[in-house]
């Protein structure tokens, strides 16, 4: 799962195969281009962030069949920041 995040307004957005994410200030933009999760985004504020599925999913379902945890902590996973040369991710000029 990648999502759109603005440095200029902190704005995250998921991205999506059928409407183009704009974040709150209009700097930064993204979307997928196949259901294989290769994506386009742009603007200088623009990034993305990746969400490990598995990791994600496993945590949704811990969360779901345990409840919370008993220290008061979320049930964590794996997430990151996607590098400008990943074959994932493709950075338009405006
Ligand atoms: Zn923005």
């Amino acid at each position: 799962m990648k999502l759109l995040l603005c440095t200029e307004c902190s704005d995250v957005q998921a991205l999506s195969l059928n409407d183009v994410a704009i974040c709150r200030c209009g700097k930064s933009r993204g979307k997928y281009l196949n259901e294989a999760g290769l994506a386009e985004f742009s603007g200088e504020c623009a990034h993305l962030i990746g969400f490990n599925n598995s990791s994600f999913i496993d945590a949704i379902y811990w969360h779901l069949n345990n409840g919370d945890r008993s220290d008061g902590m979320g049930r964590r996973f794996e997430a990151f920041i996607i590098p400008e040369g990943a074959e994932t991710a493709i950075r338009k000029n405006d």
